[in-house]
């Protein structure tokens, strides 16, 4: 059987959701093709060929990109079996089904893409189906996990690379020595998968399909696991295994603020095994926005572990939620001179001082009432609940800003002179706001400005190294 499995988007990276699958449909006797549309076009032939086409979904992104291909694909090959797979699935079934996919899976979708094949096949011979022969939407059966194949993925110099901050770019494998996540914050996709459950790749299969990457020429290894910390025995053997097998190959994690702090003693263990860069999702510095989040760190957390890094020198890449229905453009430009004090404007990627907090189905954000009432219907398009800021301003803002951010970016403006224009944006939606009839609170933000102002032309530290494609959902 001949089956088709694509990929969206997937940051920049090589996708493991595609390498992974496509080795267990090969042991199974599938002909498999892997295509990528990040970085190669739709083959029309091979759509029209396949008895099975496969999404992944791993995120926000990649299942907007894939209900218009879905689309295209269908007019293709209209009896063809669809199916989505990945993170994003299950929380988008019912438009998923509504588009033409029959079978979703989502979390260690592996097994379950396995068995559909096993399943479509019996159906090809005439055995009647059977609902035990249909595979869960969600599963999170443990696997035994086989090398990835990525055979009939684009080469990995047609992804991301690794900027060591001086110009010099390393070639980047990608991988997962695990999957899901124990904790459970509110605005997080993979809670209503895993529901504070991981699960881990086998370290003998992380260690060779890092090696298979590398003889295909990976200078540098990202761990896609939505925190490297979740188990980090596991993680600690991988790295220190990378390292004696190859001492010049660097790697990037991500692992949570709660993490660092709790695993501190481990951090001199990453820099000494080749750890550029810790990615962690921050999200916020208000201590009562990261209590709706639930994200199990507080802003004095935060600057604790900006300070420990630097201590152990690894770079920390902090990620936001910059826009909330709780921010107040005082509150955003607290954020930017935060950001300023702690000498963090190189290290943050330009587009999280634009990011606005992503509602998807699903999201356990929806458990708060206040946050209830102030969201819309289901936008089946952009695969959000949409919200409004109580004060349209900060609306108004956080375009701005994406704007200037995405101009900056298209003419390759640097780091430092973005925050500049951004820090302007802010300054000016305050100002507008102090110009009204005055408040003891605006008075007192203006000191903060001209602070945030002296702190951006103030000399800068060396480069840090970064990602080409930056994190976000
Ligand atoms: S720690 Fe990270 S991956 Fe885990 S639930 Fe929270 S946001 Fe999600």
């Amino acid at each position: 059987m001949q089956v088709l499995l694509i990929s969206t988007f997937d940051l920049g990276r090589q996708p493991f959701g595609l390498a992974s699958p496509a080795a267990w449909l090969e042991r199974a006797g599938a002909e498999v093709r892997c295509l990528d549309l990040a970085v190669e076009p739709l083959d029309e032939t091979a759509v029209t060929k396949a008895e099975l086409i496969a999404f992944f979904l791993p995120m926000h992104t990649a299942t907007r990109l894939a209900i218009g291909v879905i689309d295209r694909v269908r007019r293709l090959a209209p009896a063809t079996h669809l199916c989505a797979f990945g993170l994003y699935a299950p929380l988008n079934e019912l438009l998923l089904r509504s588009v033409g996919v029959t079978t979703v899976l989502g979390g260690e979708f592996e097994q379950g893409l396995a068995r559909l094949l096993e399943q479509l096949r019996g159906a090809a011979a005439g055995k009647a189906p059977s609902a035990s022969d249909a595979p869960p939407s969600i599963s999170l059966e443990r696997q035994r996990f086989l090398l990835p194949s990525r055979n009939s993925l684009p080469p990995l110099e047609r992804y991301a690379r690794v900027d060591l901050g001086d110009g010099t770019r390393r070639v980047v494998a990608t991988t997962e020595a695990s999957r899901g996540c124990k904790h459970r914050c509110r605005h997080c996709p993979v809670v209503p998968v895993y529901d504070g459950q991981f699960r881990i790749v086998q370290r003998d299969v992380v260690l060779a399909d890092i090696r298979q990457q590398i003889a295909r020429g990976a200078e540098h290894v990202t761990f896609a696991d939505p925190d490297f910390f979740n188990g980090p025995r596991h993680a600690l053997e991988i790295v220190r295994a990378l390292h004696e097998e190859h001492p010049r190959v660097s790697y990037d994690v991500t692992i949570k603020i709660e993490h660092l702090l709790r695993h501190a003693r481990h951090l001199p263990a990453l820099v000494e095994t080749g750890c550029l860069l810790v990615t962690s999702a921050v999200e916020s510095i208000d201590d009562s926005v990261l209590g709706y989040l639930d994200k199990g760190h507080t802003r004095a957390d935060f600057v604790a572990a900006v300070r420990l890094c630097r201590d152990v020198g690894l770079t920390l890449n902090p990620t936001f939620v910059a826009f909330h229905p709780w921010i107040s453009r005082r509150g955003y430009l607290e954020l930017l001179e935060l950001l300023a004090e702690l000498d963090l404007i190189e290290q943050v990627a330009p587009v999280q001082r634009a990011l606005r907090l992503l509602i998807p189905a699903g999201s356990r954000l929806l458990e708060l009432a206040e946050l209830r009432a102030l969201i819309g219907p289901f936008d089946r398009r952009a695969l959000v609940y949409p919200w409004f800021h109580p004060e349209p301003e900060v609306d108004q803002l956080q375009r701005a800003v994406e704007q200037t951010v995405r101009e900056a970016t298209s003419s390759r403006l640097g780091r430092v002179q973005t925050f500049v224009q951004v820090a302007r944006l802010a300054e000016s939606a305050l100002e507008a706001r102090r110009q009204r009839p005055s408040s003891p609170k605006a008075i007192s933000s203006a000191a903060g400005v001209s602070s945030l102002t002296i702190g951006t032309q103030a000399p800068l530290r060396a480069p840090v190294p970064y990602l080409t494609e930056p994190w976000y959902c």
